[in-house]
């Protein structure tokens, strides 16, 4: 169990709805399913996320789900002529209801204000990034662009605007439905698609605690804003996705490398949850085996640091979904092996007395060879600050609430499990080393470091560490 330390997100879909699959993904190493509210009625997420819920009580251990917003993704009209686009050719769009769309054959975008969204510095792409266009003229109500790269349009494919004014709600009334039905199935993380702020995270934060949810937030980084705004925005997400493709669609494809290992440098150096998304394992989609790059990308996000990895169309709708989760698990258990990590990732030492005790607390185990540290802890706070220092003990976390520990399955080396507050730190202490040693299978007499609060149950109020020896 404590092999691997980065974990794996898993998209559900089509391919996971078959009896036993999701019994399979998470024997090969599952930590976070995810709900893509893109695809798929509501009846269908919810039965998946109910489903996911089962499978993970079957395994007798934590899961995260994650519903992943839509967010305001543009979209070509139902009615867009299919037809090729040559190198600088001019195309006028239009946005929804403009009286002048069909006759003269511009291509309306299904968005009424869409001609208030671009700027001449704005870029439209078209679906995964061709063709694309320059913006060279905005008027009223149209926009005239001239095409950077051949391709093709066609109904209903994506638009993206680089640069575009703040004119799109973050959170659209699709989203607001979602985030209803992710709240009533309980979710445990809710992403947000094309994040251009931390306001626009503020947002979702806020919606989610009118609704009485619990679930931590996640900016998915695929605007060219959002990358420029990191640090705000890492100061109010719990986490962020490297969203190599719609990044890669706004920014060029070149870019996404680069942009990729700065954003998992700065996540784990602010210790928060960094998933690292999109194409990882992407010829499995059709094939049971991975290629030589994919093995190597999937690697590279590890020895990063990444938090997890994650499989989008590999296990929604792919031919080989359980061989993907396994092909990825062994992967990242190999590249794991490289010193790099742990010089490379790193946090910064918290200032607060219960990060500085978590940080002591960390060396400690590191210096001792400890078999594991193990952190009982209430929000989830103090296993996270062990985490992000990425060193090798393992974090046995103890969960008082159900939804924290099944939240703690995603972060990097951290092995959650639930455990009822006993009276005393005492009484803790004793019910933790029993539940840790049972539940990670370690051997009487290992020796583990220890942190407890003062008082039971109370957020950070980390203030003890002792050495003991497992019962
Ligand atoms: P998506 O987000 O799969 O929901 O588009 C991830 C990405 O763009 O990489
Ligand atoms: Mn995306």
């Amino acid at each position: 169990m404590l092999e691997r330390r980065t974990k794996i997100v898993a998209t559900l879909g089509p391919a996971t709805d078959p009896a036993g699959i999701l019994d399979g993904l998470i024997a090969a190493g599952v930590d976070c399913m995810r709900l893509n509210c893109s695809h798929g009625t509501p009846d269908e997420l919810s039965r998946r996320a109910r489903d996911a819920r089962a499978a993970a009580a079957r395994a007798g251990r934590p899961l995260a789900l994650l519903f992943d917003l839509q967010g305001p993704k543009l979209r070509l009209s139902a009615a867009t002529p299919v037809r090729k686009v040559e190198r600088g050719e001019r195309v006028v769009f239009v946005g929804a209801g403009s009286p002048t769309a069909a006759a003269d054959g511009s291509v309306v975008v299904d968005f009424p204000d869409f001609a208030v969204l671009a700027t001449e510095r704005s870029e439209l792409v078209i679906g995964d990034g061709v063709p694309r266009f320059a913006v060279e003229h905005v008027g009223p109500g149209e926009v005239v662009a001239r095409a950077l790269t051949p391709g093709a349009m066609s109904p209903r494919k994506g638009i993206n605007v680089t640069y575009a004014r703040p004119n799109l709600p973050a959170i659209t009334d699709k989203d607001a439905a979602d985030l209803a039905l992710a709240a009533e199935e309980g979710a445990d993380f809710v992403a947000l698609s094309f994040v251009r702020s931390a306001a626009d995270v503020e947002d979702l934060r806020d919606r989610l605690r009118a609704l009485g949810s619990p679930a931590r937030t996640i900016a998915k980084i695929e605007k060219v804003e959002a990358y420029s705004r990191l640090d705000e925005i890492l100061e109010v997400a719990d986490g962020v996705m490297v969203a190599r493709g719609d990044y890669g669609v706004e920014a060029g494809v070149a870019r996404v490398p680069l942009m990729q290992k700065d954003t998992i440098f700065r996540a784990v150096q602010h210790g928060k949850l960094v998933i690292t998304a999109t194409q990882m394992l992407e010829s499995m989609i059709h094939a049971p085996e991975p290629t030589r790059a994919e093995a190597a990308d999937v690697a590279n996000a590890v020895i990063d640091g990444t938090s997890a990895v994650m499989l989008s169309a590999e296990t929604g709708v792919g031919e080989y979904p359980v061989e993907a989760v396994r092909a990825m698990a062994e992967i990242a258990r190999v590249a794991e092996e490289a010193p790099e990590i742990h010089g490379r990732a790193r946090g910064q030492a918290g200032d607060t007395p219960a990060g500085l005790v978590a940080h002591a607390a960390v060396q400690l185990a590191e210096a001792l060879g400890a078999a594991a540290l193990v952190v009982p802890t209430s929000t989830g706070g103090g296993a996270r600050t062990c985490s992000k220092y990425r060193r090798r003990r393992p974090v046995i976390a103890l969960a008082h609430e159900l939804h924290v520990a099944n939240q703690l399955a995603v972060e990097w080396g951290v092995y959650p499990t639930s455990i009822d507050v006993a009276g005393s730190v005492e009484e803790l202490v004793e019910a933790a080393l029993l539940t840790a040693r049972d539940y990670a299978h370690l051997p009487s007499g290992s020796q583990v470091v220890i942190t407890a609060g003062r008082r039971t149950g109370t957020p950070g109020a980390t203030s003890l560490i002792m050495v003991r020896e497992l019962p």
